[in-house]
């Protein structure tokens, strides 16, 4: 069956990226410098040194295109910043790397089998850079007849385009008559046209004389046609995953799939084929397999079915890096009787590059908490700082800086400006830390819903201190 394979490109290039906001939208980065040494305080973050260079140096090899299909797992207790130095790697790698994240238990759905989730988690880490000409007429405007008399989506005209030596005669439709009143054409104007996008541009009455093509740049060519016409071929350069290409590839599908993010199950001969195809554009040098990074966040939460899965599909050639974070200690790996370190078996651990974390000092709490304040611009009065620092060493630096946003609200509650003692202390007794919460669950035995199972274990988190 001869299938043709598109990259909607077109379609995608219109997607524009959305911005992170939330936990971690003080991160722009990991915060190193140029001989990848941690700076203490930099793109939002602070400490952890050494797993931040560590980060640094697996970047360095993914941007040089020298590690792929390998694993990295970040180990530490909650709260001390795994996620974060996952995001600081993806800001640092660039919109053009393809970086997906997911939590383990996305896995788990009704909708795909586990192998599919995973299978299209790994495809959506690993990135085509696609070269694609296109082609632009350019020259003067001789005469443009537009139907005005007709309304909306019915307008139609012709435009007489002189090129070099001969007359180009375009049919319009409504899109084209819109570019072209929008750059306010008329007769005598050098325009050029994308014949791909329909994007119309005016040149300037003397650009066509002074012929001053170097000025366009380095991706548009000029190429002789065979009718004496001159047409400027640009390259344009985009990046898609070749889950993206997957998905507009599907019958059943379609690339407005991609907009629901309900993409179903995905057949394994599309893929295989897809594959080939990209191999044969590597091959004609078209495009170019930009490996990206998948990080697989609570990654204890993946069964056994799912590590075999993983141990296989780092083997592949198209395999992303992976990226894993757990903060379990010995904990039982999901769908056997088994415990091991992080939840992990043994044979996939014994691949894995492994990146610990560790509780953060006093100091450099005080300096996340004001990075945090300046974010969601909330000013702490001085022993305000000093209370939540000691709340995050009792609790989790998480909780101290959920705390922030309630006493803020508290604080604007009172009509005040600068968030107090007083307002931390309202909100902690609003809202409780995971120690009160458990001692309260003991306090209230037997009168909730659902009681213990039994003796079983089943993970620890590791300890903070
Ligand atoms: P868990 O195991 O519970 O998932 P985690 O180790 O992934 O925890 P994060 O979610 O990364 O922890 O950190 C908790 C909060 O502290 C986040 O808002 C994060 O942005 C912030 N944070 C953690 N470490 C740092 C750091 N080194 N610099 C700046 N902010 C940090």
């Amino acid at each position: 069956m001869a299938t043709q394979i598109t990259t909607g490109t077109s379609e995608l290039r219109d997607i524009t990226k959305m911005e992170r906001i939330g936990a971690h939208s003080h991160i722009r980065g990991l915060g190193l410098d140029d001989r990848l040494e941690p700076r203490s305080n930099s793109q939002g973050m602070v400490g952890q040194g050494k797993a931040r260079k560590a980060a640094g140096m697996i970047l360095k090899m993914v941007q040089e295109g020298r590690i792929a299909g390998r694993a990295m797992l970040f180990a530490g207790p909650p709260s001390t910043g795994k996620t974060a130095i996952a995001l600081g790697m993806a800001q640092t790698l660039g919109p053009d790397v393809p970086f997906t994240m997911i939590a383990a238990s996305e896995v788990f759905s009704l909708s795909m089998s586990k192998t599919e989730a995973l299978t299209q988690a790994f495809r959506r880490s690993i990135g085509v850079r696609i070269k694609e000409e296109t082609e632009i007429i350019e020259g003067e405007v001789v005469e443009m007849q537009i139907d005005r008399s007709l309304t909306g989506a019915t307008k139609t005209g012709k435009l007489t385009i002189k090129t070099t030596d001969m007359e180009t005669i375009y049919d319009l439709g409504t899109k084209m008559i819109d570019a072209l009143a929008k750059e306010k054409v008329t007769a005598g104007d050098v325009i050029s046209i994308d014949k791909t996008s329909g994007k119309v541009s005016k040149l300037g009455r003397s650009f066509a004389r002074s012929r001053d093509y170097d000025a366009m740049g380095a991706d548009t060519k000029f190429v002789q046609c065979p009718e004496g016409e001159i047409q400027k071929r640009r390259e344009v350069v985009h990046t898609v995953s070749l889950h993206e290409i997957d998905v507009i590839n599907s019958r059943t599908q379609g690339f407005l799939a991609l907009f629901a993010g309900d993409t179903g199950e995905i057949k394994p001969e599309l893929r295989s084929q897809i594959n080939s195809k990209v191999a044969e554009w590597r091959e004609e040098g078209k495009a170019e397999i930009i490996p990206g990074v998948l990080f697989i966040d609570e990654v204890h939460m993946l069964d056994i079915e799912c590590f075999s899965f993983l141990n296989r599909a780092l083997e592949n050639d198209l395999a992303p890096l992976v990226i894993m974070a757990s903060n379990r200690g010995m904990a039982r790996i999901r769908g056997t009787k088994f415990r091991s370190p992080h939840g992990l078996p043994v044979d996939l651990l014994d691949r894995v590059l492994i990146v610990s974390t560790s509780a953060y000092s006093a100091d450099e709490i005080q300096e996340i908490v004001r990075i945090r304040c300046d974010e969601e611009d909330v000013s702490l009065a001085p022993d305000a700082l000093e209370v939540l620092v000691k709340m995050a060493q009792e609790t989790t630096l998480r909780y101290a800086l959920n705390v922030i946003s309630t006493a803020h609200m508290l604080a604007r509650k009172r009509k005040v400006d600068k968030v107090e003692i007083e307002d931390l202390r309202r909100s902690y007794s609003y809202f409780m830390d995971e120690k009160r919460s458990v001692q309260w669950l003991k306090e209230q035995q037997g009168s909730l819903v659902f009681e213990e199972i039994g003796a079983e274990r089943d993970g620890d988190v590791m300890d903070q201190s």
